[in-house]
Order: C-alpha cells, then structure tokens, then sequence
C-alpha cells in the first residue's frame, strides 16, 4: 500500500507530491486515513524556515480528524466512546510527552515536557514511518497518541481547529483564573482571538472586549458574543483606552488575553488590565521582539499577574472539542476556505496573506 503527501523539501519553495510506502505497523501504532486537515498559522512560520524544530525533508500538518484504519495490537481505550476499532472517526492530541521527566510526573505538567514532540512538526519523512504530517491522505500515529473518539454523523471539519488553536486558547483560560461576571479584553482576532471570544462567553463574561484590525474577523467575533469590537487600523491607541475604561467603569478589565504575537500588542494588554488583574499571552509562537516595562507602575503597584501560555496538553483539546460542538454552526464559518490536497500550496498562500481565517485540506475528496 503507497500513500501521498506533500513534502515540504526546501523552504519558501512549493510543496512537493510524493508517494510513500506505508510501512508495518509497529506495536500500538495507529494508522489513520486524514479526512480533513487544518493549516495553522505556525504551519506558514514554517514554510518560510522560521521555526528551528523542523528538518527537512517534512510532511507539515499537525491539525487533522479522520477514520481509524489498522491499529497493531492491543485495542486502546479512547478519551471519547470506548476501545478504538477500525472505522472509528477519530481527533487526536497533537503533544506526545514521555510520560516520565519532571514536568510529566512531579509537575503534572507535560505541555512543558522538555520530550514533548507533534506529528507534522518534529518530523521528517526522510526515514520510515515517513506518513508523519496531516498533508497526507494517511498518517502513522505513534503509541501514546491520546485519541478521542467522534460521532460518525459528526462534521469532522469543523473539529479540526480544535487541535491546535482551540487547544491553546482552552490552555490560556485554564490557566487565567476567570471567574463568572469578569471583563475581558481579547487581543487580536486569528483563531486564537476567535476561540477565546467563545470561551470567554461561555465563561460567564460580563463584557467581551475585542481589538483586531480585519473587519470580516472582528465582526465574526461578534457573532460569537463580543460586547464590543474596537479596530485598531480606525481608532487610535488612546481611543481604544478611553473606550476600554469607559466599558469597565474606569478600572480596566479583569483579564486580557494576548493572541497577537506582537510585542506592541503585548504592551496595549497590560495597559488595559486592572489593577489586580491578568495579562494571559499565548500569541507567541516563535520569538517577535521586546517590551518595555515600568517594574513599579506596571508590574508593582499594579499587582500585575503576567501569564505565559506555551502549547496544550490533552485536558485543552477535550475542552476546545467540547466548545466547538456546543456551536458548530458559529465555527463552520471559522473554516473559509477548502482545498484538496494537491492544492496544498494555495492553502499555505491563503493562509500566509490573511486572506483565510481557516484553510482545510481534504485528501480524499
Ligand atoms: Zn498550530
Ligand atoms: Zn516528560
């Protein structure tokens, strides 16, 4: 049996199509057949060479849902619906962690396990299994994959951002103590921003404040239940602060959340946050520039909380998973455009020029 992907072989050149030889199965191996695969953000980063953890030549895709085909040896239990079988529709948590190290098994937590790897990200295609990214029509899943089982009437697209933006943005609430009734400021309006408005409405938020600068996006978010949507290309920084303290009874809001990357972005979240309240930042993926920060105005008096967000861990996309079904007809709009794999390198343009908020793959239709 032979399998197609499309390899990334130099970078900032053409995905290329190449045929792999799907290799034996070895014990706990899970072979799967993608039916839908996300193009993240990150996975342009590392189109472009960006990103130090890739070596070439690399299949990308670390987002995808699809259906079981073979699995060596025992059946395992799954995190949704009971042992994994042949045929099963299934997502997977992208992080395989060793299970062993300080941050596994002492700290409980192995987002930051220095082991950790993801499919489509760690990997190359060089040597066997070589099926290793989701821009494939299969994929060989190694042992300690966490699955979780769906629905077979489900629409397994629409999961799809779960596994990596859904995920971190669930890892970002998890970590940012949200109590019902808070304020919250929401920077930038990617997938991140878009999963944290829904998670932030469906966390009891008195007010959802959003900042982003593409209106298709932002009036998306509005949809999802932002109470008030500030575009930063029409209004200037000290107009959006005014307008941010006016929402919030002049104190600032309770959280913000840093989707962004930016480090201007960055300096905006803390100047809009209480005194008392958080900064949570999980808009960098790879390194982006400096702030400035005044260690008495705002860190000190300001009793600052500063939260870095790094990854996910299974709990998150169990979370995200569960966030997109209680809306699925708000996040099929996230998903705005399809390609089928060979297009591959279109999706990665759409992607790169903003001009997608999400791209799918779909190798077998
Ligand atoms: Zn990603
Ligand atoms: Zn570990």
């Amino acid at each position: 049996m032979e399998a197609k992907a499309m390899v990334l072989e130099k970078f900032n050149r053409p995905l290329v199509m190449r045929t792999f030889p799907v290799p034996k199965l070895r014990e706990g191996e899970v072979l799967v057949k993608i039916e839908a695969a996300g193009v993240c953000g990150s996975d342009v980063h590392m189109w472009e060479g960006r990103d130090p953890r890739i070596r070439l030549p690399m299949i990308l895709g670390h987002e995808g849902v699809g259906e079981v085909v073979e699995i060596k040896g025992e059946l395992r239990d799954v995190l949704h619906g009971g042992p994994l079988k042949a045929g099963d529709k299934v997502l997977w948590s992208r992080g395989v962690t060793c299970g062993q190290c300080y941050y596994c098994k002492v700290k409980m937590q192995p987002s930051l396990c220095p082991n950790r790897w993801v499919h489509g990200i760690h990997t190359t295609c060089a040597e066997p299994p070589y099926l290793t990214g989701n821009y494939a029509d299969y994929i060989l899943l190694d042992q300690r994959i966490h699955f979780f089982k769906i629905e077979p009437d489900t629409d397994l697209q629409v999961l799809v951002p779960a596994s990596c933006s859904g995920a971190t943005t669930a890892h970002a609430f998890d970590l940012s103590g949200m109590e019902f009734g808070d304020t919250v400021l929401v920077q930038g309006v990617g997938p991140l921003g878009i999963f944290a408005v829904a998670f932030a409405k469906s966390f009891g938020a008195s007010q959802i404040i959003v900042i982003g600068g593409t209106e298709q996006r932002l009036e998306m978010c509005r949809r999802f239940g932002a109470t008030l949507i500030l575009n930063r290309n029409r209004m200037s920084q000290e107009e959006r602060k005014q307008a941010v303290l006016e929402m919030t009874h002049g104190r600032g809001v309770d959280i913000a959340f840093e989707l962004v990357g930016e480090p201007d972005a960055m300096k905006e979240s803390i100047s809009l946050v209480r005194t008392g309240g958080s900064c949570i930042s999980a808009g960098f993926g790879e390194p982006h520039g400096k702030i400035e920060l005044d260690c008495f105005h705002d860190i000190g008096r300001k009793h600052l909380r500063l939260q870095g967000v790094w990854v996910s861990e299974v709990r998150h996309t169990h979370m995200a998973l569960q966030l997109i079904w209680n809306h699925v007809q708000d996040f099929q709009k996230l998903i705005t455009h399809h390609f089928p794999l060979t297009q591959a390198n279109d999706a990665i343009r759409v992607m790169q020029t903003k001009e997608a908020v999400k791209a799918v793959l779909l190798p077998h239709e």
